[in-house]
Protein backbone atom coordinates (compact mmCIF):
# COMPACT_ATOMS: atom_id res chain seq x y z
CA UNK A 1 0.00 0.00 0.00
CA UNK A 2 2.09 2.99 -1.28
CA UNK A 3 0.49 6.89 0.18
CA UNK A 4 -1.45 4.59 2.67
CA UNK A 5 -4.46 4.06 -0.22
CA UNK A 6 -5.65 1.79 -3.30
CA UNK A 7 -7.12 3.13 -5.68
CA UNK A 8 -10.07 1.64 -7.07
CA UNK A 9 -11.82 4.58 -9.46
CA UNK A 10 -13.14 3.93 -12.51
CA UNK A 11 -11.37 6.53 -14.39
CA UNK A 12 -9.21 8.47 -14.50
CA UNK A 13 -8.00 5.65 -12.46
CA UNK A 14 -4.51 4.24 -11.11
CA UNK A 15 -1.27 3.97 -12.75
CA UNK A 16 1.51 1.84 -12.30
CA UNK A 17 3.92 3.54 -9.46
CA UNK A 18 6.79 2.81 -11.57
CA UNK A 19 5.98 4.73 -14.90
CA UNK A 20 4.70 7.70 -12.28
CA UNK A 21 7.72 7.36 -10.66
CA UNK A 22 9.92 7.40 -14.49
CA UNK A 23 7.82 10.31 -15.25
CA UNK A 24 8.83 11.59 -12.43
CA UNK A 25 12.44 11.25 -12.37
CA UNK A 26 12.38 12.52 -15.97
CA UNK A 27 10.27 15.17 -15.67
CA UNK A 28 13.01 18.09 -16.17
CA UNK A 29 15.25 16.70 -18.69
CA UNK A 30 13.13 14.17 -21.54
CA UNK A 31 15.15 11.58 -23.08
CA UNK A 32 18.81 13.91 -22.55
CA UNK A 33 17.21 16.74 -24.60
CA UNK A 34 17.77 18.92 -21.46
CA UNK A 35 13.96 19.92 -21.72
CA UNK A 36 10.95 18.67 -20.85
CA UNK A 37 8.41 16.29 -22.54
CA UNK A 38 6.26 19.44 -21.75
CA UNK A 39 7.89 21.86 -23.43
CA UNK A 40 9.18 20.04 -26.53
CA UNK A 41 7.91 20.27 -30.35
CA UNK A 42 5.61 17.88 -31.21
CA UNK A 43 7.65 18.11 -34.51
CA UNK A 44 10.67 17.49 -33.06
CA UNK A 45 12.58 14.11 -33.50
CA UNK A 46 12.32 12.75 -29.97
CA UNK A 47 8.78 13.66 -30.04
CA UNK A 48 8.14 11.98 -33.36
CA UNK A 49 10.04 8.57 -32.15
CA UNK A 50 7.78 8.45 -29.12
CA UNK A 51 4.68 8.16 -31.02
CA UNK A 52 5.98 5.77 -33.69
CA UNK A 53 7.20 3.53 -30.59
CA UNK A 54 3.77 4.03 -28.66
CA UNK A 55 2.21 3.10 -31.96
CA UNK A 56 4.70 0.06 -32.18
CA UNK A 57 4.32 -1.35 -28.90
CA UNK A 58 0.29 -1.39 -28.82
CA UNK A 59 0.59 -3.28 -31.92
CA UNK A 60 2.77 -5.72 -30.40
CA UNK A 61 0.88 -5.94 -27.19
CA UNK A 62 -1.93 -6.51 -29.74
CA UNK A 63 -0.35 -8.82 -31.92
CA UNK A 64 -1.13 -6.86 -34.95
CA UNK A 65 0.71 -5.98 -37.65
CA UNK A 66 1.43 -4.22 -40.77
CA UNK A 67 -2.47 -4.06 -41.66
CA UNK A 68 -3.37 -1.69 -38.68
CA UNK A 69 -2.70 1.90 -37.44
CA UNK A 70 -2.63 3.14 -34.35
CA UNK A 71 -4.01 7.00 -33.82
CA UNK A 72 -4.13 9.22 -30.51
CA UNK A 73 -6.41 11.60 -31.20
CA UNK A 74 -8.72 13.93 -28.66
CA UNK A 75 -12.18 14.35 -27.71
CA UNK A 76 -12.07 11.15 -25.21
CA UNK A 77 -13.81 7.78 -26.51
CA UNK A 78 -17.03 10.12 -27.15
CA UNK A 79 -16.38 11.92 -30.03
CA UNK A 80 -15.16 7.97 -31.25
CA UNK A 81 -19.28 7.69 -31.05
CA UNK A 82 -19.91 10.70 -33.50
CA UNK A 83 -16.68 10.15 -35.29
CA UNK A 84 -17.09 6.65 -36.63
CA UNK A 85 -20.75 7.05 -38.02
CA UNK A 86 -19.65 10.25 -39.27
CA UNK A 87 -16.73 8.27 -41.15
CA UNK A 88 -18.54 5.20 -41.56
CA UNK A 89 -22.02 5.33 -41.97
CA UNK A 90 -23.29 6.45 -45.49
CA UNK A 91 -27.03 6.97 -46.67
CA UNK A 92 -28.81 4.26 -47.71
CA UNK A 93 -27.22 2.07 -44.93
CA UNK A 94 -27.19 0.62 -41.93
CA UNK A 95 -25.23 0.32 -38.95
CA UNK A 96 -25.72 -2.22 -36.14
CA UNK A 97 -25.14 -1.56 -32.13
CA UNK A 98 -25.07 -3.86 -29.58
CA UNK A 99 -26.72 -2.59 -26.60
CA UNK A 100 -24.99 -3.64 -23.28
CA UNK A 101 -24.95 -0.21 -20.99
CA UNK A 102 -24.92 3.38 -20.98
CA UNK A 103 -22.31 3.82 -22.92
CA UNK A 104 -23.65 1.76 -26.05
CA UNK A 105 -26.74 3.72 -25.59
CA UNK A 106 -24.62 6.91 -25.87
CA UNK A 107 -22.80 5.67 -29.10
CA UNK A 108 -25.76 4.40 -30.48
CA UNK A 109 -27.73 7.52 -29.86
CA UNK A 110 -24.83 9.82 -31.51
CA UNK A 111 -24.69 7.53 -34.93
CA UNK A 112 -28.96 8.12 -34.81
CA UNK A 113 -28.13 12.02 -35.56
CA UNK A 114 -25.49 10.70 -38.49
CA UNK A 115 -27.62 7.89 -40.31
CA UNK A 116 -30.10 4.48 -40.28
CA UNK A 117 -28.74 2.07 -37.07
CA UNK A 118 -30.94 -0.90 -35.82
CA UNK A 119 -29.99 -2.07 -32.62
CA UNK A 120 -29.12 -6.13 -33.21
CA UNK A 121 -29.34 -6.91 -29.18
CA UNK A 122 -29.87 -5.23 -26.32
CA UNK A 123 -29.57 -6.09 -22.24
CA UNK A 124 -31.77 -3.36 -21.58
CA UNK A 125 -34.33 -5.65 -20.21
CA UNK A 126 -32.27 -7.74 -17.88
CA UNK A 127 -31.20 -4.37 -16.32
CA UNK A 128 -27.74 -4.94 -18.86
CA UNK A 129 -27.16 -7.75 -16.41
CA UNK A 130 -25.93 -9.86 -19.42
CA UNK A 131 -23.78 -9.77 -22.51
CA UNK A 132 -26.83 -10.67 -25.18
CA UNK A 133 -25.68 -13.72 -26.90
CA UNK A 134 -28.41 -14.00 -29.67
CA UNK A 135 -28.22 -11.15 -32.59
CA UNK A 136 -30.25 -10.13 -35.09
CA UNK A 137 -27.83 -8.27 -37.73
CA UNK A 138 -29.69 -6.47 -40.40
CA UNK A 139 -28.69 -7.40 -44.01
CA UNK A 140 -24.87 -5.99 -44.97
CA UNK A 141 -24.15 -3.31 -42.09
CA UNK A 142 -22.09 -0.56 -42.57
CA UNK A 143 -19.91 -2.14 -38.99
CA UNK A 144 -21.33 -3.82 -35.77
CA UNK A 145 -20.45 -1.55 -33.26
CA UNK A 146 -20.17 -2.71 -29.14
CA UNK A 147 -19.03 -1.83 -25.95
CA UNK A 148 -16.27 -4.79 -24.94
CA UNK A 149 -16.49 -3.79 -21.57
CA UNK A 150 -19.27 -2.01 -19.62
CA UNK A 151 -18.13 0.01 -17.01
CA UNK A 152 -21.28 1.15 -15.40
CA UNK A 153 -22.85 -2.26 -15.45
CA UNK A 154 -19.80 -4.29 -14.37
CA UNK A 155 -20.25 -6.53 -17.33
CA UNK A 156 -17.43 -7.42 -20.41
CA UNK A 157 -18.04 -9.95 -23.89
CA UNK A 158 -15.79 -12.61 -23.28
CA UNK A 159 -15.99 -13.63 -27.02
CA UNK A 160 -17.04 -11.78 -29.92
CA UNK A 161 -19.54 -12.79 -32.11
CA UNK A 162 -18.96 -13.97 -35.47
CA UNK A 163 -19.84 -11.45 -38.05
CA UNK A 164 -17.89 -12.10 -41.25
CA UNK A 165 -16.94 -9.80 -43.46
CA UNK A 166 -18.93 -7.21 -41.82
CA UNK A 167 -16.61 -4.06 -39.90
CA UNK A 168 -16.55 -5.04 -36.45
CA UNK A 169 -15.88 -1.90 -34.09
CA UNK A 170 -15.48 -1.60 -30.37
CA UNK A 171 -15.54 0.38 -27.40
CA UNK A 172 -12.97 -0.85 -25.59
CA UNK A 173 -12.62 2.17 -23.10
CA UNK A 174 -12.56 0.39 -19.79
CA UNK A 175 -10.69 -2.98 -21.24
CA UNK A 176 -8.08 -2.53 -23.55
CA UNK A 177 -5.37 -4.41 -23.05
CA UNK A 178 -6.65 -6.24 -20.00
CA UNK A 179 -6.29 -9.45 -21.45
CA UNK A 180 -5.40 -11.16 -25.39
CA UNK A 181 -8.18 -10.09 -28.11
CA UNK A 182 -8.47 -11.49 -31.46
CA UNK A 183 -7.77 -7.92 -32.38
CA UNK A 184 -6.89 -8.22 -35.97
CA UNK A 185 -10.53 -8.84 -35.73
CA UNK A 186 -11.69 -6.03 -35.42
CA UNK A 187 -11.66 -3.02 -38.24
CA UNK A 188 -11.98 -0.52 -35.83
CA UNK A 189 -11.02 -0.26 -31.99
CA UNK A 190 -11.28 3.07 -29.43
CA UNK A 191 -10.57 4.07 -26.25
CA UNK A 192 -9.96 6.60 -24.11
CA UNK A 193 -6.70 6.28 -22.35
CA UNK A 194 -7.41 7.04 -18.78
CA UNK A 195 -8.55 3.86 -17.51
CA UNK A 196 -6.13 0.93 -18.64
CA UNK A 197 -3.22 2.83 -20.72
CA UNK A 198 -2.76 6.27 -18.99
CA UNK A 199 -3.79 9.80 -18.14
CA UNK A 200 -7.16 11.25 -19.57
CA UNK A 201 -6.67 13.37 -22.45
CA UNK A 202 -5.68 11.13 -25.50
CA UNK A 203 -7.94 8.76 -27.05
CA UNK A 204 -6.76 5.66 -28.99
CA UNK A 205 -7.90 4.70 -32.31
CA UNK A 206 -6.49 1.17 -33.57
CA UNK A 207 -7.52 0.50 -37.08
CA UNK A 208 -7.55 -1.51 -40.18
CA UNK A 209 -5.88 0.64 -42.52
CA UNK A 210 -7.73 -1.11 -45.59
CA UNK A 211 -10.92 0.07 -43.35
CA UNK A 212 -9.75 3.79 -43.28
CA UNK A 213 -9.03 3.94 -46.83
CA UNK A 214 -13.10 3.22 -47.43
CA UNK A 215 -14.24 5.99 -45.00
CA UNK A 216 -16.84 8.38 -46.93
CA UNK A 217 -15.43 12.05 -47.23
CA UNK A 218 -15.70 14.36 -43.90
CA UNK A 219 -16.16 17.76 -44.76
CA UNK A 220 -14.22 18.58 -41.38
CA UNK A 221 -10.16 18.01 -41.14
CA UNK A 222 -10.53 17.01 -37.36
CA UNK A 223 -13.63 14.75 -37.63
CA UNK A 224 -11.73 12.75 -40.82
CA UNK A 225 -9.91 9.72 -39.53
CA UNK A 226 -7.64 9.69 -43.13
CA UNK A 227 -6.44 13.62 -41.73
CA UNK A 228 -5.07 12.13 -38.81
CA UNK A 229 -4.09 8.41 -40.48
CA UNK A 230 -2.21 10.93 -43.10
CA UNK A 231 -0.16 13.09 -40.46
CA UNK A 232 0.59 10.33 -38.01
CA UNK A 233 -1.21 12.11 -35.75
CA UNK A 234 0.23 15.10 -35.69
CA UNK A 235 -1.81 16.89 -37.93
CA UNK A 236 -2.20 19.44 -34.96
CA UNK A 237 -0.72 19.61 -31.47
CA UNK A 238 -1.22 16.42 -30.04
CA UNK A 239 -2.23 16.03 -26.20
CA UNK A 240 1.82 15.09 -25.87
CA UNK A 241 1.98 14.66 -21.92
CA UNK A 242 -0.18 12.11 -22.13
CA UNK A 243 0.83 10.30 -25.09
CA UNK A 244 4.39 10.63 -23.67
CA UNK A 245 2.56 8.26 -20.11
CA UNK A 246 0.72 5.90 -23.03
CA UNK A 247 4.04 5.12 -24.09
CA UNK A 248 5.15 4.10 -20.84
CA UNK A 249 2.31 1.90 -20.03
CA UNK A 250 2.82 0.15 -22.93
CA UNK A 251 6.81 -0.33 -22.00
CA UNK A 252 5.67 -1.57 -18.20
CA UNK A 253 3.17 -4.01 -19.95
CA UNK A 254 5.86 -5.03 -22.24
CA UNK A 255 8.12 -5.46 -18.89
CA UNK A 256 5.18 -7.40 -17.08
CA UNK A 257 5.28 -10.07 -19.69
CA UNK A 258 2.15 -8.83 -21.87
CA UNK A 259 -1.50 -9.32 -22.19
CA UNK A 260 -1.39 -13.15 -21.30
CA UNK A 261 0.12 -12.20 -18.26
CA UNK A 262 -1.77 -9.21 -17.32
CA UNK A 263 -4.71 -11.48 -18.34
CA UNK A 264 -3.64 -13.94 -15.50
CA UNK A 265 -2.61 -11.30 -12.91
CA UNK A 266 -6.46 -9.39 -13.53
CA UNK A 267 -7.95 -13.09 -13.02
CA UNK A 268 -6.59 -13.48 -9.74
CA UNK A 269 -7.63 -9.92 -8.58
CA UNK A 270 -11.65 -10.36 -10.01
CA UNK A 271 -11.37 -13.58 -8.27
CA UNK A 272 -10.84 -12.09 -5.03
CA UNK A 273 -13.79 -9.76 -4.76
CA UNK A 274 -16.02 -11.83 -6.78
CA UNK A 275 -15.19 -14.37 -4.45
CA UNK A 276 -15.96 -12.52 -0.95
CA UNK A 277 -19.73 -11.59 -2.89
CA UNK A 278 -20.40 -14.95 -3.82
CA UNK A 279 -19.51 -16.11 -0.21
CA UNK A 280 -21.14 -13.59 1.70
CA UNK A 281 -24.44 -15.59 1.68
CA UNK A 282 -26.34 -12.64 0.04
CA UNK A 283 -24.91 -10.08 2.20
CA UNK A 284 -23.24 -8.51 -1.14
CA UNK A 285 -25.00 -9.14 -4.45
CA UNK A 286 -23.20 -9.01 -7.91
CA UNK A 287 -24.89 -7.08 -10.51
CA UNK A 288 -23.57 -8.87 -13.21
CA UNK A 289 -24.76 -12.35 -14.46
CA UNK A 290 -22.08 -15.01 -13.85
CA UNK A 291 -21.90 -15.67 -17.36
CA UNK A 292 -20.87 -12.19 -18.11
CA UNK A 293 -18.70 -10.61 -14.93
CA UNK A 294 -16.15 -7.99 -15.63
CA UNK A 295 -12.45 -8.88 -14.64
CA UNK A 296 -12.30 -4.82 -14.74
CA UNK A 297 -15.81 -3.31 -12.70
CA UNK A 298 -17.13 -5.02 -10.08
CA UNK A 299 -20.31 -4.08 -9.43
CA UNK A 300 -22.13 -4.81 -6.44
CA UNK A 301 -24.79 -3.77 -3.73
CA UNK A 302 -25.47 -4.55 -0.04
CA UNK A 303 -28.65 -6.25 0.50
CA UNK A 304 -29.18 -3.76 3.15
CA UNK A 305 -29.07 -0.74 0.77
CA UNK A 306 -28.85 1.72 3.88
CA UNK A 307 -25.64 0.15 4.73
CA UNK A 308 -23.68 1.05 1.38
CA UNK A 309 -22.80 4.62 2.49
CA UNK A 310 -21.33 3.16 5.57
CA UNK A 311 -19.24 0.58 4.01
CA UNK A 312 -18.01 3.29 1.66
CA UNK A 313 -16.89 5.82 4.01
CA UNK A 314 -15.35 2.81 6.43
CA UNK A 315 -13.69 1.91 3.44
CA UNK A 316 -12.06 4.85 2.54
CA UNK A 317 -10.68 5.17 6.23
CA UNK A 318 -8.84 1.77 5.65
CA UNK A 319 -7.44 3.37 2.43
CA UNK A 320 -9.50 2.01 -0.08
CA UNK A 321 -10.78 4.88 -2.22
CA UNK A 322 -13.19 4.85 -4.88
CA UNK A 323 -15.92 2.30 -4.64
CA UNK A 324 -18.91 4.58 -5.03
CA UNK A 325 -20.91 3.03 -7.75
CA UNK A 326 -21.57 5.19 -10.81
CA UNK A 327 -24.15 7.90 -9.86
CA UNK A 328 -26.78 6.51 -12.57
CA UNK A 329 -27.12 3.24 -11.15
CA UNK A 330 -25.74 3.48 -7.83
CA UNK A 331 -23.88 0.75 -5.20
CA UNK A 332 -20.69 0.24 -5.44
CA UNK A 333 -18.09 -0.76 -7.71
CA UNK A 334 -14.73 -1.71 -7.40
CA UNK A 335 -12.33 -1.19 -10.63
CA UNK A 336 -9.40 -3.60 -10.74
CA UNK A 337 -7.61 -2.01 -13.91
CA UNK A 338 -4.30 -3.17 -14.71
CA UNK A 339 -2.11 -1.47 -12.38
CA UNK A 340 -4.39 -2.28 -9.43
CA UNK A 341 -1.54 -4.16 -7.26
CA UNK A 342 -2.76 -7.48 -6.38
CA UNK A 343 -2.82 -6.93 -2.88
CA UNK A 344 -5.57 -4.12 -3.22
CA UNK A 345 -8.33 -6.84 -4.42
CA UNK A 346 -6.98 -8.89 -1.57
CA UNK A 347 -7.40 -5.87 1.05
CA UNK A 348 -10.86 -4.76 -0.39
CA UNK A 349 -11.78 -8.97 -0.08
CA UNK A 350 -10.54 -8.79 3.92
CA UNK A 351 -12.31 -5.57 4.22
CA UNK A 352 -15.85 -6.88 2.85
CA UNK A 353 -15.52 -9.95 5.45
CA UNK A 354 -14.83 -8.03 8.51
CA UNK A 355 -17.71 -5.34 7.20
CA UNK A 356 -20.04 -8.33 6.60
CA UNK A 357 -19.22 -9.72 10.12
CA UNK A 358 -19.86 -6.54 12.25
CA UNK A 359 -22.72 -5.93 10.15
CA UNK A 360 -24.41 -8.79 9.09
N1 LIG B 1 -17.08 4.31 -23.15
C1 LIG B 1 -16.85 3.67 -22.00
C2 LIG B 1 -16.99 2.17 -21.96
C3 LIG B 1 -16.51 4.39 -20.85
O1 LIG B 1 -16.31 3.75 -19.69
C4 LIG B 1 -16.39 5.80 -20.92
C5 LIG B 1 -15.97 6.64 -19.76
N2 LIG B 1 -16.19 6.21 -18.52
C6 LIG B 1 -16.65 6.43 -22.15
C7 LIG B 1 -16.97 5.65 -23.24
C8 LIG B 1 -16.55 7.90 -22.29
O2 LIG B 1 -15.22 8.22 -22.38
P1 LIG B 1 -14.67 9.70 -22.41
O3 LIG B 1 -14.92 10.29 -21.07
O4 LIG B 1 -13.21 9.49 -22.72
O5 LIG B 1 -15.37 10.43 -23.50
Amino acid sequence: MENGIYNFYAGPAVLPKEVLAEARDELLNFGGTGMSVLEISHRAKPFEALVEEAEANIKELLSLGEEHRVLFLQGGASLQFSMLPLNFLREGETADYVLTGSWSEKALQEARKIGATHVAASGADGKYREIPSSFQWSDAPAYVHLTSNNTIFGTQWREFPDIGAIPLCADMSSDIMCRPIPARRFSLIYAGAQKNLGPAGVTIVIAKKEFLAKAAPVPYAMLAYATHAEAASLYNTPPSFSIYLVNLVTRWLKREGGLAAIEQRNIAKAKWIYDAIDGSGGFYRGHAASNSRSLMNITFTIQNAALEKTFNSQAEKEGLIGLKGHRSVGGLRASTYNALPPAAAEALAGFMAEFQKKNG
